[in-house]
């Protein structure tokens, strides 16, 4: 669930523990939402009222119907999202089946970690308790990026919340913690298990130091993956370093060997992605009146569009002679644009037996991607499955 202002929010937290002072320079950036947080939102929002409707006593139909109904008329609302939230609730169920008795249940909850990072609080999707276990369970909307569980650190400030706001009535009951992160569209269900020694121990040893110099403004600037979502990533000069670094390679000997090489695509893996953020800020900044130096912003090119919308345009154009066939094109959707349309199971019902599934052409990743290394043996010997 997006975090409702707390400075050292547990969303942001990869960021600032690796990464300390962003807390405090982000601060002077705008917040820019994008419409894929929206959508976020609302897919929590369906989440949410399936799982509330499923633990906390029924709805009527009628009324659970016109509820759904509401969130659906949304324009960020898409299809998937509905097979997506099922998922989630699926998922709810399931794991609420596996405590020895049925464990305590709460939803978008406000959980404060603030013993670990000053002022620290969040809002976790679902928390269960019971039979000296924790369970926090995170729905993730998003398809760019598929989040770990393991050692991932906004599930693990959730959970030391969950246990200090939970104190009072569990104790030292809980030993156990799991943490689930449901993300439909990359990469499904992802847990992750620990104990309460450990995660406390990660909390005061590592968290606690790191979220007290991100409140203080200091420490090292740290660029990394996480600058990705950082406010400041244009402008930042830890990041520029890092990719301007690729110009100072050493110059002998004549050809890279391989490990340079492997470096050299490592650090400038997001190198494209930072070119254009760089070309974004600079834009605004020379409309707001500033010199970039060598730069500067001119009209781009123009667009046409038809004066009185498209259907009164056409009919004009057929009156005067234009052949319709002209007018329109058809294309044929691709097999994923049509599953997205129908949604999973629709898609699964019409259309699963006329497709083929082919076997991806090798490519390069880096190594801490999930899949196995490529073997042209094996895979000959493979028959071709979804
Ligand atoms: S862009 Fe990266 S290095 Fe720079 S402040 Fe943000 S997180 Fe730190």
């Amino acid at each position: 669930m997006p975090e409702h202002h707390a400075f050292l929010g547990a969303s942001s937290a990869h960021r600032w523990l690796n990464c300390p002072p962003s807390a405090r320079t982000c601060q002077n950036f705008p917040d820019t939402k994008s419409e894929y947080a929206a959508a976020g939102t609302l897919a929590h929002s369906i989440a949410e009222l399936k799982a509330r409707n499923y633990f906390f006593g029924k709805l009527p139909l009628k009324e659970f119907k016109r509820r759904l109904k509401d969130l659906k008329a949304q324009p960020e609302y898409d299809k998937s999202m509905n097979a997506a939230t099922d998922m989630y609730l699926d998922h709810l169920r399931e794991v609420s089946l596996e405590f020895q008795s049925p464990p305590f249940v709460a939803l978008e909850t406000k959980v404060n970690y603030s013993h670990i990072a000053p002022a620290g609080f969040g809002t976790a999707d679902c928390i269960m308790v019971g039979s000296g276990r924790l369970c926090v369970i995170d729905y993730k909307n998003g398809a760019g990026v598929a989040v770990d569980a393991e050692n991932n650190p906004q599930m693990m400030l959730y959970a030391l919340g969950a246990l200090h706001t939970y104190d009072a009535v569990y104790g030292d009951s809980i030993e156990q913690v799991r943490m689930d992160i449901v993300q439909p569209n990359a990469g499904g269900i992802k847990t992750w298990e620990t104990s309460v020694t450990e995660l406390n121990r990660w909390g005061t040893e590592y968290a606690a130091p790191r979220a007290l110099l991100a409140w203080e403004g200091k420490g090292e600037y740290a660029a990394g993956e996480w600058c990705r979502f950082c406010a400041a990533k244009a402008q930042c000069r830890a990041r520029a370093e890092q990719y301007l670094a690729l110009e100072q390679e050493k110059k002998e000997p004549a050809l890279l060997t391989f490990s340079e090489i492997g470096d050299i695509l490592s650090r400038a893996q997001s190198l494209a992605s930072w070119v254009k953020q760089l070309e974004e800020f600079a834009l605004h900044m020379a409309l707001e009146g500033n010199s970039i130096s060598g730069w500067k912003a001119v009209e781009g090119r123009g667009s046409r569009e038809w004066i009185d919308g498209t259907d009164a345009a056409f009919e004009k154009l057929v009156a005067r002679g234009v052949p319709n066939a002209l007018l329109w094109e058809q294309k044929p959707v691709t097999v994923a644009a049509l599953e997205k349309a129908l949604g999973k199971k629709a898609f699964a019902e019409s259309a699963k037996d006329l497709v083929l599934t082919k076997p991806g052409k090798p490519t390069l990743v880096p190594e801490s991607d999930k899949r196995p290394a490529y073997n042209p043996a094996a895979l000959a010997f493979t028959p071709v499955e979804e």
